[in-house]
């Protein structure tokens, strides 16, 4: 078989871009830290690892690599991470 012909299941971020998220996403998590009790479910769970754990165990998003899946807010057991939409031009 010659090499031209295999397909691999490969993906890459696009040239430039650098793997950051740019502008294609819809909704964005937003944390309360009022409601917000450190448990930490949110940072285990992102699969992007963008939920950001501080030294006191308060957690802040990394929006120039969230996808805005949705899973922190899913995840969050005291309803503290809200997913809001995007402002265009605005992350
Ligand atoms: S929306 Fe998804 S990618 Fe963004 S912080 Fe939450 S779990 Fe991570
Ligand atoms: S899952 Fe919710 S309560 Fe737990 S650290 Fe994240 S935002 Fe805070």
């Amino acid at each position: 078989m010659e090499e031209d012909h295999l397909v691999l299941p490969l993906s890459r971020p696009a040239p430039g871009a650098m793997g950051k998220t740019g502008t294609w996403r819809n909704y964005k998590p937003v944390i309360d830290q009022g409601k917000c009790i450190k448990c930490l479910l949110c940072w285990l769970y992102c699969p992007e690892a963008t939920i950001i754990r501080h030294e006191d165990n308060s957690v802040s998003v990394d929006y120039e690599y969230c996808k805005g899946c949705g899973i922190c807010a899913n995840e969050c057991p005291v309803k503290a991470i809200e997913m809001v939409p995007e402002v265009q031009g605005g992350a």
